[in-house]
């Protein structure tokens, strides 16, 4: 009915914050078709042929151009990320993010383009949270975490010449993982001082994850780059990673920051 170019136009005025009702008034498509496709994006043949070429297959296995961007993707995959195989070939990447933080939404389409620039990305609205979403053949050349089951029930580790890259943007790596599953909170608490009640601000990192591979490979990193943490908040279902003293929270605050 529609080709690729009109569905992704469509999709692309909706993602930038446009009504589904004016979009569907300006390009004369239902609000259901694009209600639709919001949901699934069917490759065209089109998509399937013309598969960019990957660094990590061809001529020679190679690393990803932009490895800073690779770095962030890398975390954001690991933290709230998916591939799956599309039932036509190919795969989808898949990253989670909350309605709450659309910077963070931009900094992972961005990220994903800088590290897969000839493929197209889509923003497809869910319930409280958006899924960025990629269609590649390459997925799982860039992501060999990829496999069945969830990522807590599989080992995870990185190839070489994925720890080389984290290894040259420790914080890129960091970034990733906090934007996905981590978070800066601020306590306070007060105290008397010479009489007067003042306010006293702790300001803390949280990295929350099911898979104790992942959460290593975060405190690694964080061990790499001089920031002291430590375990808390265990439960059964997930651990947490704290950064809470000064010093370590001012590299985080220099090189993270709060999302938003
Ligand atoms: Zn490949």
């Amino acid at each position: 009915m529609y080709d690729l170019r009109t569905r992704e136009h469509a999709l692309t005025l909706v993602a930038q914050g446009r009504s589904l009702n004016s979009v569907s008034k300006q390009t004369g498509i239902s609000r259901s078709a694009i209600r639709e496709w919001q949901i699934r994006i069917e490759p065209t043949p089109r998509m399937l042929g013309q598969a960019a070429p990957c660094p990590r297959c061809l001529p020679v296995p190679g690393l990803p151009t932009d490895s800073a961007a690779y770095a962030y993707l890398l975390g954001l995959y690991l933290g709230d990320g998916c591939i799956s195989p599309h039932r036509h070939g190919g795969y989808y990447l898949r990253i989670a993010c909350a309605d709450a933080w659309p910077r963070l939404i931009d900094l992972c389409r961005t990220a994903i383009s800088s590290v897969r620039p000839e493929d197209s990305v889509h923003v497809l609205q869910r319930q409280g949270c958006v899924a960025v979403t990629s269609y590649s053949r390459h997925w799982p050349c860039l992501f060999p975490q990829h496999g069945p089951g969830k990522k807590h029930e599989r080992t995870i580790s990185l190839r070489s010449w994925q720890q080389a890259i984290v290894d040259a943007h420790p914080w890129d790596f960091i970034r990733g993982l906090i934007h996905s599953d981590g978070c800066r909170i601020t306590n306070w608490t007060t105290r008397l001082v010479g009489g007067e009640r003042k306010r006293y601000e702790y300001p803390r990192y949280f990295f929350t994850n099911t898979s104790v591979d992942i959460l290593r490979l975060f405190t690694d990193t964080l061990d790499a780059v001089g920031v002291e943490w430590k375990p808390s908040r265990q439960s059964r279902a997930a651990q947490s990673v704290s950064v809470a003293k000064r010093a370590s929270v001012a590299l985080m605050d220099a090189h993270v920051g709060p999302k938003h």
